[in-house]
């Protein structure tokens, strides 16, 4: 085979290898030199006249990855090392990792190894790609550097892919947009990130890919135009605080572009978050760069109105992956944009991944630093026992760290661990905070109890006087001395509420100087329709029952007299298929149930009233569904009963001006138990969750019951109505009230 190798090849093949020494020298002292020489001679003899599927040299391969890994990601020798020779085992049976071994010693055996493993993983044709990606990251275990030369060799793959069959290309493509892709973001490399995943598209579905990038090209004059007018007085600014910087306009890429379209089903023209600005600049040493990016930021908002919600200061808090940047949203000539503020090193971090970090750093520590940070990954993995995907869930949830940091509204700082809701944030501040929370907002968005919640989240937590914990909220929280907490509050609740009616009973028995004695409660039980004591308790304390008719049912059958009835009571109790007591009760009433329905005092106001049957004295209704705390007007119609419709109903209009005689006035009184038809329309911008989280306030909302949710998308525009139960108005404006807060909805309105 070395006779294939021509003297011209050697010439390439030696011109590329002195390119990626050129970039080693910077910070990679003679000892590593000599190595990385070792490794190019031992790769170039394994590859030796064997050619890719373009033609050219296998060797510029392992170089070019090398390069990648040197220049674009910036790790140190061993990692160059490491990704000359990739693929010298696998392709070369005459050199062995004991090999590799003897020469490089245990490290860069080590990461060989692990790079053969999971080309041989790859290339079986099976192609299971979660059982690929748990093979990689059983890897991630050992070396991180193994995952890091990984993706610079799928990087380099795919920037030569065209030369591959067109079934490999749709197959490496897909692996690459599952794997690869999000594997580099976990990292922090957004750039190749962002890379891979324009060139799985471009081969994935190629005309998409190309109308987006000729748009984006034909639309760049138009950009830069723009830019320069936004920019200039920024820049003018900047200069006059002699500042050093640098900026630019940063146009989303193909991938990100087609993303948002497919997602928000929207056009082209309808992105228009197409483009950043950037802000680079140079630290002085004095001050430090946090104070420094709120400068420019109080710059940029001096000129521009700035949209305070859109905030994010990635600088107290970096992302988990490294991220680090003062990001906010300015209002100019009518179009919002986002500027990104940060430092040289900020930039080299989120361009790079985070071990660009080390760059920074004094060169003899350097590796050393990215063992160290290599290690702290590795910590936090967790033990594989689980099948692939969830293994995959797990990684994700673990990759950095097993716990998060979260910030009250004043600062203070709380660590939980991953996957923790709202609902233990409030009970980790404090158990009244649990108890009476409602919702939230997290970085000043709103969300629900069971929101869950990342690293460096600012949460305040919203309360109301009236919020009691629910049963449900044992399924929002995660922590288990939540759960207890939550538990504990429900038990309370019903006791409070026992204890709370016992006195109000004994205080009216007291009133009418009635002693306590059984045949009281069992009466007062039958006349209010509960099954015994302490639901007449629990009821009175809970405020689902009322004292207001008290002493009627008292006087109506004094104690003494009522004997009889009560056997007859308790007959019926125990002779299945019979009315209930209650029913014989309420045939007994002589004054109130017999006025309701046959003649009604027009002169009174007519009590919108329930019963504990949970059936109403009058009836609603559904021309224009009537809640109580709405503006009413009754009507008394043919068989003696009261009907309500809303004030500006149209059909009550029209019965008003027909039948005059019979309007009635009308009055509500509160209702407990029984629920009311309700229907809300609403419309905002469509976006990925917008659903979720309307379901997820109407479903938190207590007093609130849904009946039906429909919700049609078109051209961006999210449109929907949804039919629901409610007890008032009052729980059906702040219902409204909380929909219209969610991002993205324009209007909520009741029908
Ligand atoms: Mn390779």
């Amino acid at each position: 085979m070395s006779e294939l190798q021509t003297h011209d090849d050697e010439i390439l093949i030696q011109g590329k290898f002195e390119e990626l020494l050129k970039l080693c020298c910077n910070n990679t002292n003679e000892e590593g030199i000599a190595l990385i020489r070792k490794a190019f001679d031992i790769a170039n003899e394994a590859h030796k006249g064997i050619k890719r599927r373009s033609g050219v040299p296998y060797i510029l391969h392992p170089i070019a990855v090398a390069k990648i890994v040197v220049q674009e990601i910036g790790l140190g020798y061993k990692s160059i090392c490491a990704a000359l020779m990739h693929d010298v085992v696998e392709d070369n049976p005459n050199f062995t990792i004991d090999l590799v071994k003897s020469v490089f010693g245990e490290t860069i055996s080590y990461i060989v190894d692990g790079l053969t493993k999971i080309d041989v993983a790859f290339d079986k044709e099976k192609s299971n790609q979660a059982e690929n990606f748990k093979r990689i990251l059983l890897t991630m275990n050992d070396d991180i550097r193994v995952i890091i030369i990984k993706i610079a060799d799928r990087l380099h793959n795919m920037r030569t892919l065209g030369s591959m069959p067109v079934e490999k290309q749709q197959k490496i493509s897909n692996e690459t947009l599952f794997l690869f892709a999000p594997l580099a973001y976990r990292l922090g490399f957004f750039k190749i990130k962002s890379e891979l995943e324009d060139l799985s598209l471009k081969y994935l579905m190629p005309e998409a890919f190309e109308e987006i990038d000729a748009k984006i090209n034909a639309t760049e004059a138009g950009r830069q135009d723009f830019f320069d007018k936004f920019i200039n007085p920024i820049e003018n600014k900047l200069k006059e605080s002699n500042i050093k910087f640098n900026t630019s306009a940063r146009t989303k890429s193909v991938y990100s572009v087609w993303n948002k379209m497919r997602t928000k089903s929207v056009n082209f023209e309808e992105i228009f978050d197409l483009f950043a600005v950037r802000i680079i600049f140079e630290p002085t040493d004095i001050i430090p760069e946090r104070t420094q990016c709120w400068h420019i930021y109080s710059i940029i908002t001096e000129i521009y109105q700035s949209k305070n919600e859109r905030l994010r200061d990635w600088i107290s808090t970096p992302k988990t992956n490294g991220y680090e940047a003062l990001h906010c949203t300015v209002m100019a000539f009518g179009v919002w944009v986002e500027v990104q503020i940060r430092t040289k090193r900020m930039e080299e971090i989120a361009e790079r991944g985070f071990a660009a970090h080390w760059r920074y750093k004094d060169d003899t520590a350097q590796e050393e630093e990215v063992d160290r940070w290599l290690a702290k990954i590795r910590d936090v993995l967790v033990s594989p026992e689980t099948n692939a995907v969830e293994y995959l869930d797990q990684f994700r949830l673990n990759l950095y760290s097993s716990e998060i940091t979260l910030f009250t509204p004043k600062g203070k700082t709380i660590i939980l661990p991953k996957g923790v809701t709202v609902m233990d944030f409030a009970y980790t501040i404090h158990s009244r905070i649990g108890d009476k929370a409602i919702s939230a907002k997290v970085n000043h968005k709103l969300v629900s109890l069971s929101y869950i919640l990342n690293n460096g989240d600012q949460v305040e937590v919203l309360t109301a006087e009236t919020a009691k914990p629910q049963r449900v909220w044992l399924e929002y929280a995660k922590l288990p001395r939540t759960k207890s907490r939550i538990e504990a509050a429900l038990k309370a609740e019903v006791q409070g509420h026992i204890e709370l009616g016992r006195k109000l009973i004994e205080k009216k028995l007291s009133e009418f100087n009635v002693e306590p004695q059984s045949r009281v409660f069992i009466k007062l039980c039958a006349a209010y329709g509960v099954a015994n004591k302490r639901e007449l308790y629990s009821k009175v304390g809970a405020g689902i029952i009322e004292l207001d008719d008290f002493e009627k049912q008292l006087k109506k059958n004094p104690p003494q007299k009522s004997a009889i009835y009560w056997g007859f009571g308790l007959i019926q109790k125990i002779i299945p298929g019979t009315k209930k007591p209650i029913k014989e009760d309420e045939t007994q009433k002589t004054d109130e149930t017999t006025t309701e329905t046959t003649k009604i005092d027009k002169k009174k106001t007519f009590l919108l009233k329930e019963t504990f049957e949970k059936k109403l004295t009058y009836k609603t209704e559904n021309c224009c569904n009537p809640i109580p705390g709405d503006n009413i007007i009754g009507f008394e119609i043919d068989d003696g009963q009261v009907t309500v419709h809303r004030q500006e109903c149209p059909e009550a209009n029209k019965l008003a001006a027909e039948h005059g005689d019979k309007i009635i006035k009308v009055k509500w009184t509160t209702h407990k138990v029984q629920s009311f038809l309700a229907l809300i329309d609403m419309r905002g911008i469509d976006r990925i969750g917008i659903l979720n989280d309307t379901t997820k306030i109407i479903t938190g909302e207590m007093n609130v019951n849904m009946r039906k949710l429909n919700v049609e998308s078109h051209d961006g525009i999210f449109e929907g109505t949804i039919e629901l139960y409610v007890h008032s108005i009052e729980d059906l404006n702040n219902l409204i009230t909380k929909i219209s807060k969610i991002k993205n909805m324009e209007s909520v309105r009741r029908l």
